[in-house]
């Protein structure tokens, strides 16, 4: 008896001075920390997750690990908080087949387009109706593994305008008719989508048909952002073009998911407009290349289009917008992100700033900054191991070594052959 107090006397005094050691401590040991992207490096700290959270961050010698922690070596690596990916969609299979793939399969594909990237967070803003919802699901339950995933559910589209390019795959699948005519048919759909638990709206204020950008009524656009900001969710608009960009602004939409290439450059006066309605971008900038090459324009095309919208981005954040990064994964199939990442530093971006629509921005902007977008202790444990540093080169942010969610290593990269 006396023995058996004797340790637990010794257990609560260790306790005071060492965290006791818990299964599933999770430590990045030797890294370089940028614990926020405004925020100084750390040179040599530790990271310590527990319990799905971060316990500590810090340098070496300030943050004990615990024996029993498992212990990722950082030594040249750099971390960072986990990133969102704010335009993606889950159109492609096997993961718009979510209710009935094995889990193996999934977990696979949502590895290869989102966690290798470092992604800990996805929004997807429209795919199949009720799909998304049964992935996430599956993931929650830790059947299968993958990110965070927030979704805005079935997008609503104008009567008679259903995007050219998504018909062909809608009709293959048999998927039900996204189209709105009217405001109280856009608010029974809306109301219906967010009590199933959309964590947003998505409307398309201008649609791509034939030949033809076909506007979204006004009205009917203001019903849906209404519905949303009821239940305090966000509305994303596909624009287009500049009537697409008008009707956004005119109906209250939170996140224009692309700049609008067709529409010509965007001036100060425009900018500032945008920014005064409280607007997020989502640039896509590599999605316009990979289009416009895959259906085979001119290189001078292509570089019109590229240079038009990366002077949208340095104009909207030139006039105080807030970008938040987005690749329209799920609708192409490009899953690599190192071409987006040096198109917005071609745009004059800098690492701070693309870590920011990365990180802070999106966190914030989704309500979700009290848990996510900084390294910090009570934060979620969703961190990025790089091999290497941003700072110098943006592209390294797609160079992931292991991906942190909720306190768990979900993406570790191969190693290395030596050369
Ligand atoms: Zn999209």
């Amino acid at each position: 008896m006396k023995i058996d107090r004797l340790i637990v006397a010794t257990a609560i005094v260790l306790a005071g001075h060492w965290s006791p050691a818990r299964a599933g401590d999770l430590a990045i040991v030797g890294a370089k920390v940028y614990v926020a992207p405004d925020a100084a490096p750390i040179a040599r700290a530790t990271v310590l997750m527990r319990d799905g959270r971060i316990a500590a961050v810090g340098a070496a010698d300030e943050v004990a690990v615990p024996s029993s922690a498992r212990v990722l070596d950082g030594q040249g690596a750099v971390v960072v908080a986990g990133f969102w990916n704010s335009h993606v969609h889950m159109l492609e299979l096997p993961l718009r087949e979510a209710a009935s793939r094995p889990a193996a399969e999934l977990s696979r594909a949502l590895e290869a387009t989102f966690t290798r990237w470092g992604f800990t967070t996805v929004f997807d803003i429209s795919s199949i109706p009720g799909n998304t919802f049964a992935l996430r699901r599956r993931v929650d339950a830790g059947e299968v593994s993958g990110p965070t995933i927030l979704t805005t559910d079935a997008p609503f589209f104008p009567k008679d305008g259903t995007p050219i390019y998504v018909q062909a795959l809608f009709r293959q699948i048999h998927a039900p008719n996204m189209e709105v005519a009217s405001v109280p048919q856009a608010q029974a759909r809306a109301r219906q989508q967010l009590s199933d638990g959309a964590d947003g709206l998505k409307l398309f204020a201008g649609a791509i048909v034939l030949r033809d950008v076909l506007p979204m009524d006004k009205a009917i656009a203001s019903a849906i952002v209404q519905a949303a900001h009821r239940a305090g969710k966000p509305a994303f608009a596909h624009p287009t073009n500049m009537e697409g960009l008008e009707i956004s602004m005119a109906s209250g939409v939170d996140v224009l998911a692309h700049t609008t290439p067709t529409a010509g450059p965007w001036s100060p006066a425009f900018a500032a407009r945008l920014v005064a309605a409280r607007m997020a971008l989502t640039p896509t900038l590599s999605l316009f290349e990979e289009g416009l090459k895959q259906e085979g324009a001119p290189p001078e095309v292509v570089k019109r289009f590229l240079d038009t919208s990366q002077q949208q981005v340095a104009a909207f954040v030139k006039a105080g917008g807030e970008l938040l990064f987005g690749t329209d994964v799920g609708y192409i199939d490009v899953t690599d992100t190192r071409r987006e990442y040096e198109l917005m530093a071609g745009a004059g971006l800098d690492w701070r700033q693309i870590l920011a629509s990365l990180t802070t921005h999106p966190a914030k902007r989704f309500g979700r900054d009290a848990r996510k977008g900084r390294i910090a202790p009570g934060m979620d444990g969703d961190v990025v191991v790089l091999y290497g540093d941003p700072a110098r080169d943006a592209a390294a942010f797609a160079d992931v070594k292991y991906t942190v969610r909720a306190g768990k290593v979900i993406y570790e990269a191969p190693v290395r052959p030596v050369r």
